[in-house]
């Protein structure tokens, strides 16, 4: 019997890619061999505009040459040194950097090599934290429907994307879901929803299930990212400030993809003037140059720990390659470069000029969804004889083909230009994305 398998080519065959179907990859692979600036270069020799910023990390583009002499220099002076017991001066400068550039008193940072490693680590953080102040009935956590916060155990309990969760058992016990605050009243909002803080009350009813005194922490994207991006409505993100802050409760914004310029701010708390408890980070920290998170944790949290932990190890938890010595140059050449060339302006600048390109594809039989903000937006596409990803897969091929490459997610496609784009760069994306809905049709 013909077997799919024998298809694919011996050399691809060992590799087991991520989050990608295998055997279609491998029949029709599309290898990215190098990259500079904004482009990458495939393996048949085209150009291709990073329309996702490598997978929302890639702030700066490609091969950015300060940070690759960052590492370069690291490399040769100290490749690795442990972080238990010991530690390294560039941890320490780059905690106070990023501490610097995290919102009030969220001011010391843990290092992680990923943003589900920081999702671990921030949702271990709450439940120990209230346990050393004697309240360790706090054990139930609070996500939402459609969340994204990586593949640990924890951020899988957390999340809300169901093929994410459904292979893998029963999940963390004491979870909730609130629901994503969506709906087809906001279709096509440029920038956040007028209406729809009231989709925060669903915690409240959380809380009257299971008593607030029960509750550790409510982790939430401040805008999602991987489930196609969900703007926060106006007044959202405060209302669960509110209601959490009130009920002694910690607030996790998981700023993986928001951290380091997305929406213009250091922080998408900064954006939208919200200060959670807690702050996961990764991606653009380091501009994706090597594996790198970091979780920033409010002083009171770090307090208790110290405070309580007796004389020993404070917190039971950490990775062989925190802070690892390359990963911190980078981040620290990254930060720099943020400084100098500022990026962040830039965004704040463009924001309108890229959101308006976006909605001009719009509002047409194929394209039932336009949302965005900062440098982060998605479409919706509608589905060919109801099957799902039917026409935003097609999208996705043909953009490839067309000099493009944009984050496909369910029906939606993503694009998160890098932050250094300009108007002109942004025409460009524009361009190949309206080409490649045209010709799919
Ligand atoms: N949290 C959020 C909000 C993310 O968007 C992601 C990745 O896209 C993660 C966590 C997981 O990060 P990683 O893939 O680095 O583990």
């Amino acid at each position: 019997m013909a077997h799919d398998n024998e298809r694919i080519n011996d050399d691809l065959a060992a590799y087991w890619m991520p989050f990608t179907p295998n055997k279609g990859f491998k029949a029709n692979p599309k290898l990215l061999v190098s990259a500079d600036g904004l482009y990458y270069t495939t393996s048949d020799g085209r150009q291709v505009f990073d329309g996702s910023s490598g997978l929302w990390c890639c702030a700066l583009g490609h091969n950015q040459p300060k940070i690759v002499e960052a590492i370069r220099e690291q490399a040769g002076k100290l490749d690795y040194s442990t972080s238990f017991g010991y530690a390294h001066p560039g941890a320490f400068e780059l905690a106070n950097t990023l501490a610097a550039r995290m919102p009030g008193d969220l001011n010391h940072i843990f290092y992680t090599n990923s943003g589900s490693e920081s999702v671990e680590t921030a949702l271990k953080m709450a439940l120990g934290y209230h346990r050393l102040r004697g309240e360790g009935e706090r054990v139930r956590l609070v996500g939402r429907v459609g969340g994204y916060h990586g593949v640990g155990f924890g951020g899988i309990s957390v999340g809300g994307m169901v093929n994410n969760r459904k292979f893998f058992g029963a999940m963390l016990p004491g979870v909730d879901h609130m629901p994503l605050p969506y709906d087809d009243t906001m279709r096509f909002s440029n920038g956040q929803p007028e209406n729809g803080a009231h989709y925060a009350d669903a915690l409240e009813e959380i809380l009257t299930l299971h008593d607030p005194s029960t509750v550790a922490a409510v982790i939430v994207e401040p805008a999602a990212g991987s489930a196609g991006v969900y703007v926060p409505p106006k007044g959202y993100l405060e209302r669960l400030r509110a209601i959490t802050k009130k009920h002694g409760i910690l607030l996790i914004f998981d700023e993986v993809i928001t951290a380091f310029g997305r929406l213009g701010y250091a922080t998408a708390s900064e954006r939208f003037g919200v200060e959670p408890d807690i702050i996961t980070t990764a991606k653009a920290l380091n501009n994706g140059a090597v594996p790198m998170g970091a979780v920033a944790v409010h002083k009171d949290i770090y307090d208790g720990f110290m405070d309580n932990g007796g004389e020993g190890v404070e917190f039971f938890h950490g990775y062989t390659y925190s802070a690892h010595p390359l990963a911190v140059a980078a981040a620290q050449a990254t930060q720099t470069l943020y400084d100098e060339l500022d990026v962040y302006a830039n965004v704040r600048a463009l924001e309108s000029y890229f959101g308006d390109a976006l909605h001009t594809l719009g509002q047409t039989d194929t394209i039932v969804d336009v949302r965005n903000i900062g440098f982060m937006g998605a479409l919706t596409f509608a589905r060919i004889d109801d099957k799902p990803m039917s026409r935003s897969s097609q999208i996705f091929q043909k953009a490839y083909e067309n000099g493009l490459k944009v984050r496909l997610s369910g029906d939606n496609i993503a694009i998160a230009p890098p932050l250094v784009s300009t108007k002109q760069d942004i025409d460009v994306l524009v361009e190949r994305l309206q080409k490649t809905i045209t010709e799919v049709g």
